[in-house]
């Protein structure tokens, strides 16, 4: 689409002043990057760099919890089906259903590290709540509404105990690659800057290793409205990218259909109304009191989330009474709404909003990339010793749309394995080291046009003519690339977050069809020829797109 979509080859940062060596260096400390350290940690030495504090990514804020068939009445097959009626045709059925038939052990697991999930009844059976697209009671939660939360919780204590050497403050800005002995180009290490706590660049080092794990999560931040806490930038996959890797079904972008709406001018990370809410019995209502999700699938307000996503979007476009941003979730029926959900009540709170008597105000936001670094569900990628695993990760499992619950599970099941793929064999040395290319970045401030750039046209519903607006802009804040601005945190994920927004808009561009979370206004309906994934890749210093 665009003549331009230059994007920088390597971050710039100061030259390294020191050197680590290790066998394998992590980076990000959510559910799929601490699986991974503790599955690795009996065999290998293992550094785990994250950008910030252990508990900042998506992990420590999932709400619904993580699905896994547990109820005898349940079934594999069923979560299979399930699974791939929501991807959209995309999905890769021997991936789901190693991740299916995995699930129930990576709960145990946690369990036996010492996750507390709730309990349904004296019985003391675990409780098994439904949400959108499931056919089957088969989430697993927490606290009630604070299943991510525990998980955090309980691998950052695993993995402590466990030894685990952590760097807190560590941004993973490259790889470094080189060749092995009979010539094969493999990753040698990473490049990492140390932070102070402004984000400032304190210094930079290389951490070698034979194998370099990506679980740096999403990019929901490239949007103005997200679920997705600050962190959630999509490093991983732009330094994936900027390695030659290739990154797939980029363009699907799930966006949660119930955040809670603050005001016109909110931006940055809302408040999750979980679909739990409407696994409980909320429903949608527009602003002149009709029902949102009527009529409109057989499952009703627990239909997928992009049914119910696009439903919203249509309806706010109507303006029903007026109002156009945002819709009402009616969750007065729901008893002892704060006992199940107290994380939801104290947001509704904090916004002046009683959701046991009040409608609670609902827009839809960007949530989940079930797209990222083509991999396996071990984590290996075209590139040998680079592994990625969890959200950054495309591993076919979500197709075109994730099946809500499945992606916590993902994590712990895909860091586990590549944990215990890396433990039995690390990849070949490298024997020499590529040449550094010049890097560059762009400014900070450029965040806040991205963002929104991205939020107005590459949103719930896409139109040509806002995807190609969108790509001039980005194009444009690209052309600011340059080796003088000054390096810190905001400076290198304003440039990630370029890189991956680019490989976006160019993805939804040339995807000319409405598939799972993808929804154009000019192509409405899936087509046939078009079941196949598109491609992402920097040739020449430019992202180019292939199906
Ligand atoms: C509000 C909310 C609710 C959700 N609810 C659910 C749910 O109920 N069930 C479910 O299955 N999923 C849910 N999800 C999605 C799920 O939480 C994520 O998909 C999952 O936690 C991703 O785990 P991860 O380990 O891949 O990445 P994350 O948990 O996002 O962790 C990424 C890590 O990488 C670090 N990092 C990033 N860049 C760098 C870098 N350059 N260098 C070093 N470190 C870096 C971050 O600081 C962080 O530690 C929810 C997400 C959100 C935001």
């Amino acid at each position: 689409m665009s003549a331009n979509n230059r994007v920088p080859r390597q971050l710039a940062a100061p030259e390294p002043t020191w050197f680590v060596d290790t066998d394998v260096v992590i980076l990000g400390s959510g559910a799929a990057g601490l699986s991974a350290a503790l599955a690795l940690r009996p065999v290998r030495d293992v550094v785990l760099v994250t950008k910030d504090i252990l508990a900042a990514g998506s992990t420590n804020w999932a709400q619904g919890g993580l699905a896994a068939v547990l109820d005898p009445n349940d079934s594999i097959e069923l979560h299979v089906q399930d699974t791939l009626e929501a991807g959209a045709g995309l999905c890769d059925e021997s991936a789901v259903r190693e991740l299916v038939s995995e699930a129930p052990t990576a709960i145990r697991y946690l369990m036996e590290l010492g996750a507390a999930f709730d309990a349904g009844d004296s019985s003391g059976e675990i409780a098994l709540t439904r949400e959108g697209g499931h056919s089957h009671n088969r989430i697993v939660h927490a606290g009630g509404d604070q299943s991510g939360a525990e998980v955090q919780r309980t691998l950052d204590e695993s993995v402590r105990l466990a030894g685990v050497q952590v760097v807190e403050r560590a941004f993973g800005l490259d790889v470094v690659t080189g060749k092995t002995a009979n010539g094969t180009r493999a990753v040698a290490g990473v490049r990492v800057a140390m932070l102070d706590s402004n984000g400032g660049v304190e210094s930079v080092g290389i951490v070698t290793a034979r194998a370099v794990i990506i679980a740096t999560g999403g990019y929901g931040q490239v949007y103005a409205s997200t679920s997705n806490p600050p962190a959630v930038t999509g490093d991983g996959i732009a330094l994936a990218l900027r390695a030659g890797v290739e990154a797939n079904d980029l363009e699907f972008i799930q966006f949660h259909p119930t955040v809670l709406w603050s005001g016109p001018e909110a931006t940055g990370q809302q408040a999750l109304i979980s679909e739990a809410v409407r696994g409980e019995g909320a429903i949608l209502l527009d602003a002149a009191g009709q029902r949102v999700m009527a009529g409109v699938h057989p499952q009703e307000d627990l239909a997928p989330r992009d049914v119910v996503a696009s439903a919203i979007s249509r309806r706010m476009s109507e303006a029903p009474a007026g109002v156009d941003d945002h819709v009402y979730l009616d969750a007065r029926k729901i008893e002892k709404f704060e006992d199940r959900f107290p994380s939801i009540t104290a947001s509704c709170l904090s916004a002046g909003i009683d959701p046991q008597h009040e409608l609670i105000p609902v827009a839809p936001a960007a949530h989940y990339v079930c797209g990222g670094v083509k991999a396996t569900l071990d984590g290996a990628t075209s590139l040998q010793g680079l592994y990625v695993v969890g959200e950054a990760a495309c591993t076919g499992v979500h197709g075109a749309n994730r099946l809500a619950s499945n992606s916590l599970t993902e994590g712990v099941v895909a860091g586990t394995r590549v944990g215990r793929e890396l433990s039995w064999k690390l990849p070949e040395e490298v024997s020499t080291v590529d040449d550094d290319v010049e890097g560059a970045l762009i400014d900070s401030y450029h965040r806040a046009a991205l963002r929104s750039a991205m939020s107005r046209y590459v949103g719930v519903l896409r139109t040509p003519d806002g995807l190609t607006a969108a790509a001039r802009i980005l194009n444009t804040l690209g052309a600011n690339a340059s080796a003088d601005v000054v390096p810190t945190r905001k400076a290198f994920e304003a440039t990630n977050m370029l890189t991956v927004a680019i490989a976006v808009v160019e993805a939804a561009h040339t995807r000319q069809e409405s598939r799972g979370c993808h929804r154009r206004t000019d192509f409405a309906e899936p087509r046939t020829d078009w079941m196949r994934h598109l491609s992402c890749r920097i040739v020449d210093g430019r992202m180019e797109v292939s199906a």
